[in-house]
């Protein structure tokens, strides 16, 4: 049975997420410790104690471990909401990285793990990072990794360099992905391990200057110098890391779209507001063609991606892992998303490069999203792929 209803109880729950965003979390974004790299640590944990206090904490969290528990279709329906502010993710501990980290660990950390590194990222106490990306190895293609892993039987040692490491300044939960050498204890290869930000291995070079700040701390250029862990760290099997990175990317991917689709409605709506009011050549602008046109293709765009999500979601509540599919979604959805940004800044005219409205913010925070978990070409790559295979 294909059934697009909403069921009543998730409808009056999207509402009070909606006018918990509007009512509370955005009345920050004018705060000064939205900085050029991102909420501070410190606005981050009093956004969140406002969602502790509403009962919208880490809603997507198992229940086992103190969530709800959504479903997929049910986080696209939530996140949406949530994302009517970039802040609203943040307050509710659902944006990126750490609401796919604590997916991958949900599924892949053994029970001390999950103590030690997801329970307190689950009750919002410390943030995560997801270390991949390299200057001169791992990006569009992570079987590139050079950072290096050697094992002796007790200890692991761990050299090389990451960048675009979101969140790095302040995190405490480390998910390192690393090529462990050939030794005679463990399988060699991409391997994922956990690790206390705090570990003096673990140097941050610096925070990269970026057009976005929607993600707390930034982006950072880190160095792994002679990082040495125990055993215990090893997360899931080792030489796994790639097939763990696709069990965390099919999710997060569409988690970027869920919510990146309730921040262009927030730009939709603003621009909206300033096609009726705003005049020009006799009439309101929004009586223009040329205008109602651009409302119209986002009209278009927003329906069109809400609907490429929720199939995507329903493979998955399903039990279908939905890679295609998700790479189908995130590929569309990033592109439209963007295009219906940048209409709106359009619609906006002078002001809309201007942060008079919280668009300009949407069209800059937006740009990476067409980027990160895979960019449009390379998601293009892989379906191209498939669609060759037949
Ligand atoms: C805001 C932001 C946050 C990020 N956060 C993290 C993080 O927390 N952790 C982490 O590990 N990484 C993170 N990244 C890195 C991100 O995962 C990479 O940027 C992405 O995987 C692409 O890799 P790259 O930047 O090295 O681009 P490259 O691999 O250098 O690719 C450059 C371009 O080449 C083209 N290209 C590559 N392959 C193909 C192909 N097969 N066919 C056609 N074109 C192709 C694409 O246009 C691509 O954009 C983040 C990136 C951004 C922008």
């Amino acid at each position: 049975m294909i059934d697009f209803a909403i069921p009543a109880e998730l409808a009056a729950e999207r509402d009070r997420v909606r006018r918990f965003v509007i009512d509370k979390i955005v009345p920050y974004e004018r705060d000064p410790r939205l900085t050029a790299h991102g909420p501070t640590d410190e606005l981050r944990q009093e956004l969140v104690e406002l969602a502790r206090a509403e009962e919208l904490l880490t809603v997507q969290a198992p229940e086992s471990l103190g969530g709800r528990g959504l479903t997929h279709i049910e986080q696209a329906v939530i996140y949406e909401a949530a994302g009517w502010s970039t802040l609203g993710p943040v307050a509710m501990n659902c944006a990126a990285p750490d609401e796919g980290n604590m997916f991958l660990l949900s599924k892949v950390a053994d029970p001390d793990q999950v103590q030690r590194y997801l329970a307190p990222v689950i009750a919002g106490h410390q943030r995560s990072v997801f270390a991949m990306t390299e200057p001169d190895g791992a990006g569009s293609d992570p079987a590139q990794l050079s950072t290096a892993a050697s094992f002796d039987g007790e200890h692991f040692t761990i050299n090389g360099r990451k960048w675009l490491i979101t969140g790095a300044n302040g995190a405490k939960t480390w998910i390192i992905m690393a090529r462990l050498a050939a030794n005679p204890h463990l399988p060699e290869g991409p391997t994922l391990f956990l690790a206390d930000g705090d570990e003096p291995g673990i140097v941050i070079e610096r925070t990269m200057n970026t057009m976005d700040r929607n993600y707390v701390a930034g982006h950072g250029v880190v160095r792994f110098d002679n990082l040495v862990l125990p055993r215990e760290a090893l997360l899931g099997e080792a030489g796994q890391a790639l097939r763990y990175a696709q069990l965390r990317l099919a999710p997060a991917r569409l988690t970027h779209c869920m919510r990146w689709l309730g921040a262009a409605e927030r730009a939709q709506s603003i621009a909206i507001e300033h096609a009726r009011t705003r005049t020009a050549f006799g009439k309101p602008i929004g009586e223009h063609e040329g205008v109602s046109f651009m409302l119209a293709d986002n009209e278009i765009a927003l329906h069109q991606c809400r609907l490429t999500i929720w199939h995507a979601c329903w493979l998955m509540d399903n039990g279908e892992k939905a890679r295609h599919e998700s790479s189908i979604a995130k590929s569309f959805v990033s592109e439209e998303l963007f295009k219906v940004a940048d209409r709106c800044v359009q619609v906006l005219g002078g002001i809309g490069i201007s942060d008079e409205t919280v668009v300009e913010m949407i069209f800059r925070d937006m740009r990476a999203f067409r980027l990160y978990d895979g960019p449009t070409e390379v998601h293009k790559y892989a379906i191209g792929r498939k669609v060759l295979r037949g």
